[in-house]
């Protein structure tokens, strides 16, 4: 598709309408409130319908994929081909009509074949990738919604927050530390902070407009509040349409076979030479020469191979995204099945990241017990024994109200249901708020915000600033060794007290322990800082009110997971920023750790990282838990795995874990609760954020790339054994065993059925009792040497004998030529049973599992039993029928590879046993 076809098509889907405002960034926020008819609440519901489909959906036109015209034209681009349709051409100078024919019969139905798999391949892709979209944040009528962010309309007001794609172009309205990653727009590779209070030049370029935010953007910290001014082609990103279509990557596994195919041509090109010559020497005809060298070395060259292992790649993309996996990048299917390590956050990819709010600790008071489950607010709280409830009721409600304050969730009855979204802490505090009895909406009536510090992974708290009868006070949470800092007293029934902060600790310690999320929480007035903004220097001299000990339950799957990637060879471990005891209690519980010494904090990393690399591998070696590490760190420990000779996947949800997805050999983003910049760095994502999904994409990683080797395998040792065939009769005087249009039926045709119905495979099962194969290991190893070895020796020697035996009893040359290529083509209907494992028994291989090979190699045999019948096509190929007798000879001889890869396969038994 040309650049100007693409503009066109762009330009048709852009309403007439849109831009709504030219340069939005030289006017005013309210002015341009007003020109977009919008308001600070947002707009109403009617509104945005009607407004969409006046503008249209937000949503940016798809690069088509190739046609299936395009893909069928593309089969023909192959040197292979090329020779294949010089060969037509010679045919037809030198009269052999029927043989010119055939060869372009032949070219065209593997061209069908060819696009078929490809086309299917790409549309099975294609359909992959629109599994992940993208959600926004909006505000509409004041109230804030999660939608699609396709069904953004200009005027819209969108929350923006770190991790996010922008998705619209749109002004700011106020923005806390924001900045956005524009390197897609602008070519900058740093973040450019951005700035809602200015107002620019109209001439300001692009790259330092810095009161808008650009759809395609990344937002890499901050939050952000803003007005949409143009969505879909309207935007900058969609006026350049060379942004939108990025050409389709291939996966190195393929580009090394493309590599390896190449390498083996040469390889038969020279072999083929030589028997050329010797075939030359011992007087056969120059024309017969030159149509058996092009059929020699069509049929010894995989030409096949690229498509079958696309088809092979596509199926275990498939079946992986039947299994919660979405891939990417290709890539990631051949490197799953190397990984030796996976690195896995902790919260909502072990646990549920369903956190319910069970405890609630007061200075100096045993624990209070909160009841009911989940995000329904309902539920008692109860105090502890011994502990008068009505006198601390008070701080249990000042702790309600500032935990509600100081919180970007959203809990609320939304058509008689309870709705909510939001951070999982921040929504559970918020059903623990309603339990006693404060309510968002009243609590944010009562107090009006005026400024935040929204919450950060490497911060480890957040703070809201809001005004009460007129005083601004200052609402926090956070971990406690974050807010203790800020505090100098503490909140007990005998009012404001100075504060403990053993005592506190060592109550926070006793939770931790028990495996629950612990949340502080103080609050305080505001001292100003002569017009400073709100930030962390007013965080001082706050009273801290009590804790909160939330519980996020395991999945249920995680435990067997874990010890099924062990089984497989993958050690696991637990990276999070929570404190090292919770972490702890719940590796322990996955049974991931079984000692305090395996739990490795960041602080201790950092001290690592000081002294020099050994230090930090040292320390990563044994750790099994990665506990109050901040998203940076992950980078550092997927560097120092590395190091330890791993292969390393590693699971990461927020902006900042985009370095380590990247660094990692496998970056695994989270499709529920990931960020959209964690999932676009990605190289999958799981799409039900469960860990066990990781393991099942290892499983089904490691069968696709057996797959791809047992195609391979099939391809490769089959035209090496024509090569055998060839070379043992050339070199024993005989005429060539079979006609140029036989090699091209028995590879093109009967086998090219079979290959592919080999990427079908299922697992062997055993696929995760094995060890990872080495990432370096080559396709062509020694066990794959020995069993082309083995197999081409084998069919061509049998074969060649068989060719011997016919012309010494007396059959004509062409009786012989037809009871060989009958011969060949059984061979590799048996073979293909042989291909199936590299280890186990055909005869432990349950035939019916893979239907379709069955169905393949029934299918290639009948072709060629109805070829003889077919008049015509019959005399082309030279074969006639057989008697069922010789056909039952054959196929016995046939069984002579079976029988030599069976007994390759014990050997591999006994050798593997006294190895151990
Ligand atoms: P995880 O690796 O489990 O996702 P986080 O980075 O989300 O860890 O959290 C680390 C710590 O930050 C928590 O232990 C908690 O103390 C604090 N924290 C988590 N979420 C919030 C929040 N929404 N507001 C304030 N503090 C939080
Ligand atoms: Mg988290």
């Amino acid at each position: 598709m040309s650049a100007h076809g693409d503009q066109q098509r762009l330009q048709g889907t852009t309403p007439e309408t849109q831009p709504v405002i030219t340069a939005p960034h030289q006017l005013k926020r309210a002015e341009l409130l007003e020109r977009l008819q919008g308001n600070k609440h947002g707009l109403s519901q009617d509104e945005v319908n009607s407004r969409l489909k006046r503008y249209g959906n937000n949503s940016l036109p798809q690069a088509k994929p190739p046609g299936i015209t395009h893909t069928f034209i593309r089969q023909f681009f192959n040197p292979l081909i090329y020779i294949l349709l010089l060969a037509a051409f010679v045919s037809l100078l030198l009269h052999e009509y029927s043989d010119a024919i055939f060869i372009i019969a032949v070219l065209l139905i593997n061209a069908v074949i060819g696009t078929v798999q490809e086309y299917s391949a790409q549309r099975a892709a294609l359909a992959l990738q629109q599994l992940v979209t993208t959600h926004v944040m909006v505000l509409r009528s004041g109230e804030s919604y999660q939608i699609n962010s396709e069904a953004l309309v200009p005027g819209d007001i969108v929350l923006l927050e770190s991790g996010s794609r922008v998705p619209a172009d749109m002004r700011l309205l106020s923005e806390y530390d924001l900045e956005i990653d524009e390197s897609l727009l602008t070519g900058e590779s740093l973040p450019v902070s951005k700035e809602a209070g200015l107002t620019l030049e109209h001439d300001t370029p692009l790259a330092e407009r810095c009161n808008m935010a650009f759809a395609g953007t990344m937002v890499s910290r901050g939050r952000g509040r803003c007005l949409v001014t143009a969505t879909a082609t309207a935007t900058e990103i969609g006026t350049l349409a060379s942004a939108i279509s990025r050409p389709p990557q291939k996966p190195p596994l393929l580009l090394r076979m493309e590599r390896f195919t190449f390498m083996v041509g040469i390889f038969v090109a020279i072999a083929v030479l030589i028997l050329a010559t010797i075939g030359f020497i011992s007087g056969t005809p120059l024309e017969e020469i030159f149509l058996l060298s092009v059929a020699l070395a069509v049929s010894a060259i995989p030409e096949g191979l690229p498509v079958a292992l696309t088809v092979a790649l596509a199926i275990g993309m498939n079946r992986m995204a039947k299994r919660n996996v979405v891939v990417r990048r290709l890539m990631a299917v051949e490197s799953l099945g190397s990984c030796t390590f996976i690195a896995s956050d902790k919260t909502g990819t072990l646990t549920v990241n369903e956190l319910t709010a069970r405890r609630i600790l007061l200075p100096g008071q045993p624990a209070w017990h909160i009841s009911g489950e989940g995000m329904v607010p309902v539920g008692a709280i109860t105090p502890p024994t011994g502990v008068d409830g009505d006198g601390s009721k008070l701080l249990i409600e000042q702790l309600a109200i500032a935990v509600t304050l100081d919180n970007e969730g959203f809990l609320g009855l939304r058509e008689g249901e309870w709705d909510h979204h939001g951070d999982a802490v921040d929504v559970a505090l918020l059903v623990m708020a309603h339990k006693v009895d404060i309510h968002q909406a009243d609590a944010l009536a009562t107090y009006e915000k005026i400024a935040e510090i929204p919450f950060e992974s490497e911060h480890r708290f957040s703070a809201s600033l809001n005004l009460f009868d007129g005083r601004p006070t200052i609402s926090t949470k956070g971990a406690l060794e974050s807010l203790l800092p800020m505090c100098s007293h503490m909140a007990t029934t005998e009012g404001r007290q100075p504060i403990d902060r053993d005592a506190l600790e060592a109550q926070a310690i006793t939770l931790a322990a028990e495996g629950y999320r612990i949340l502080s929480i103080a609050s305080g007035a505001c001292v100003p800082i002569s017009d400073e903004p709100f930030a962390v220097s007013h965080l001082h001299g706050l009273t801290l009110l009590g804790m909160v000990g939330m519980i996020d339950p395991l999945r249920p799957t995680a435990a067997a997971a874990i010890r099924n990637c062990r089984s497989a060879g993958i050690e696991v471990s637990m990276v999070t920023g929570d404190h090292p005891l919770t972490a702890y209690a719940i590796a322990s519980e996955l049974q991931l750790a079984n000692s305090l010494d395996q739990v490795v904090t960041g602080t201790a990393l950092r001290e690592a990282e000081q002294q020099s690399h050994a230090a930090v591998d040292q320390l990563t070696r044994e750790a099994r838990v990665f506990a109050r590490v901040e998203p940076q760190q992950k980078l550092a420990i997927i560097e120092s795995l590395t190091r330890n000779g791993h292969y390393v996947a590693v699971t990461g949800d927020g902006a900042n874990d985009a370095p380590a997805l990247r660094a990692a050999h496998v970056g695994v983003a989270m499709g529920k609760s990931g960020t959209d910049v964690a999932r676009e760095t990605a190289d999958i994502i799981i799409t039900d954020d469960d860990f066990s999904s990781i393991a099942n994409g290892i499983e089904e990683g490691r069968i696709a790339y057996a797959n791809v080797r047992k195609v391979i395998f099939l391809l490769i040792s089959t035209g090496a054994a024509e090569l055998v065939l060839f070379a043992l009769s050339l070199m024993a005087g005989l005429p060539m065993p079979l006609l140029a249009v036989q090699l091209l039926w028995l590879n093109l045709v009967t086998n090219g059925i079979q290959d592919v119905a080999l990427a079908f495979e299922p697992g062997e099962g055993n696929e995760l009792k094995q060890p990872p194969r080495a990432p370096k290991e080559a396709i062509f190893n020694r066990l794959m040497l020995e069993r082309v070895i083995i197999s081409a020796v084998v069919i061509g020697i049998v074969a060649f004998l068989t060719f011997r035996w016919l012309l010494q009893a007396g059959y004509s040359v062409d009786e012989a030529r037809n009871g060989t290529l009958l011969l060949m083509v059984l061979f590799e209907n048996v073979h293909v049973f042989n291909s199936r494992s590299e280890h186990l028994s055909c005869f432990r291989h349950n035939p019916l599992r893979n239907k379709l090979l069955l169905f393949g190699t029934a299918a290639a045999q009948l072709i060629h039993i109805g070829a003889m019948y077919t008049p015509g096509l019959n005399e082309v190929l030279g074969v006639k029928p057989v008697a069922i007798g010789h056909w039952l000879q054959l196929l016995l001889l046939a069984t002579s590879v079976l029988l030599a890869m069976e007994l390759h396969k014990c050997y591999l038994k006994l050798r593997h046993t006294n190895h151990v």
